[in-house]
């Protein structure tokens, strides 16, 4: 714990009720609570349940965080009851009213901040969050916003924003040179359309309340992305605090098993499975919280996993299994594929899985949070993307850092009403024998791999990059809670 000279900070973390947005911003508010900050985090009944072992575990490790629950008014909002985070949505049109009923939040958390004893020094809210700038300013609290996506990411909407470079090209599907990066990247509008594009109120805002924060903390660390993180200072002209990755805050098997959700299989189960395979020969393959895989694509996955002959965990999605799938997987697969598979029906420990040295490959769907951890356990990954940050996050892990490679994905797939196969089995088939084959290129991308892994837990250990600047969060709240600052 830090010495604070007797003064603690008070910070005020407010995230979007999404599993992507919500586990870094938990492992956050563990990480200041463990250097002597005190912590309020806003959160919901539902979402509050889904983390209880996490709660019980700070409280049993004396970390002063409080979980406030606020009642999220889903009925005024249109929300279908008890679905209090974009992954429980049972389709993406309730998205928007989900975001209004965060926005419903305002008024509740106005009220306990004013409270709040002792006072909030400074308030880190998710980007998305745009409302709570407003309510940093009535209340003069300084606010700083929080980036789950990367750096490269940030830094490249952001120029390609100001640009107008889209306006050049009529097709979407049309390439574009991202302007203001070292390496020459090329992407559609279609692959990188902006967060919120369809949403220009929304965006607008978003903006606005971005340009207004007192600073950018980002899930990243200085070592993978120096470059960028420099271009983006100076573009945006803030104090920018890469702070990640969050996830090396769980050092223990049961902290990295609780992050998000409860597993559907107990982590000592898939523990001795994994033991009992040889090192890096496994291959992981989840697509994050938020995709949903249609049936035939679901079985060309199967297929072609099967056809690699290699060792693998597979995660599907208790809303990606129906009749059609189950049909498929009774019907042989199971039965040949028994001796070198396990299959997680529901929520799967990721990070747990990650970290086994039986891993040697992650088939990942680009988020960010996915990425980072893939990397701080120094996996090299299949991308595939489907959405929003996602292929721009697959241009960084391909083409700029080179511990990847690409499934061959070109155009975005946001929960398809088709039911049809976008990526054929040859060609994961081929990604899979590439990524997880020896070969001078093989090793070479995992040799990569494992040195950013090593340079990521330097960077949140004592004395690296991310600790350092995480020291820095801590003075700049410690100095608002002195000056009485706002945003
Ligand atoms: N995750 C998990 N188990 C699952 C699915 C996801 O622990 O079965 C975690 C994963 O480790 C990551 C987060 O959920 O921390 C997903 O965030 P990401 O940015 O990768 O993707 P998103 O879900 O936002 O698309």
């Amino acid at each position: 714990m830090d010495n604070l000279n007797g003064a603690k900070p008070h910070f005020v973390l407010v995230p979007l009720l999404a599993q992507g947005h919500m586990i870094p911003m938990v492992d956050m508010a563990r990480l200041l609570a463990s250097r002597g900050a005190t912590v309020s985090f806003v959160t919901t009944p539902v979402n509050a349940a889904r983390i209880k072992p996490v709660i019980d575990g700070a409280s049993d490790a004396g970390l002063p965080i409080r979980f406030v629950e606020f009642k999220l008014p889903c009925e005024e909002a249109g929300v279908p009851e008890g679905c209090e985070s974009f992954d429980l949505l049972p389709s993406v049109d309730f998205y928007k009213p989900l975001f209004e009923a965060i926005i419903m939040l305002r008024e509740p958390l106005k009220l306990y901040l004013e409270q709040a004893k002792p006072r909030a020094s400074c308030m880190v809210t998710d980007y998305c969050n745009w409302w709570t700038s407003e309510v940093a300013r009535e209340l003069n609290i300084a606010r700083l916003v929080f980036h789950g996506p990367s750096c490269f990411y940030l830094l490249s909407s952001r120029n390609i924003h100001r640009s107008k470079v889209y306006e050049r090209v009529a097709d979407e599907h049309e390439c574009v040179v991202v302007p203001g990066l070292p390496q020459r990247i090329e992407i559609t509008r279609a692959q990188a359309p902006g967060w919120l594009a369809d949403w220009k109120e929304m965006q607008g805002r978003v903006m606005e309340a971005e340009e207004a924060a007192a600073g950018v903390l980002i899930n990243t660390f200085q070592e993978l992305e120096s470059e960028h993180i420099a271009l983006y200072i100076e573009s945006t002209k803030k104090m920018v605090l890469p702070i990640g990755p969050l996830s090396l805050y769980n050092k223990d098997a049961k902290s990295k098993a609780t992050r998000g959700d409860k597993p559907s299989v107990e982590e000592h189960q898939i523990l001795r499975w994994l033991d009992s395979m040889g090192p890096r020969s496994v291959l992981f393959v989840s697509f994050g919280s938020l995709v949903k895989m249609r049936p035939l694509q679901l079985i060309e996955v199967g297929c072609a996993l099967e056809a690699s002959g290699r060792p693998f965990v597979w995660v599907i999605k208790e809303a990606e299994k129906c009749a059609e799938v189950e049909k498929w997987m009774s019907e042989g697969f199971e039965e040949r594929t028994r001796a070198r598979s396990l299959v997680i029906t529901g929520w799967a420990p990721q990070v747990v899985i990650l970290s086994h040295r039986a891993v040697g490959g992650f088939m990942t769907h680009c988020g960010w949070n996915s990425i980072l951890e893939a990397i701080s356990s120094g996996v090299p990954m299949i991308t595939w993307p489907h959405f929003a940050d996602q292929f721009l996050n697959e241009r960084l892990v391909v083409e700029v850092l080179r511990i990847g490679v690409g499934v061959g994905i070109k155009i975005p797939v946001f929960h398809p009403e088709e039911d049809r196969v976008e990526v054929e089995r040859g060609a994961i088939e081929s990604a899979i024998a590439s990524l997880m084959d020896g070969g001078e290129e093989g090793d070479e991308r995992r040799t990569r791999a494992r040195e950013l892994g090593e340079k990521a837990c330097k960077a949140m250990a004592e004395g690296g990059s991310s600790y350092g600047n995480m020291t820095l969060l801590i003075q700049f709240a410690m100095e608002q809670a002195h000056n009485g600052i706002a945003d």
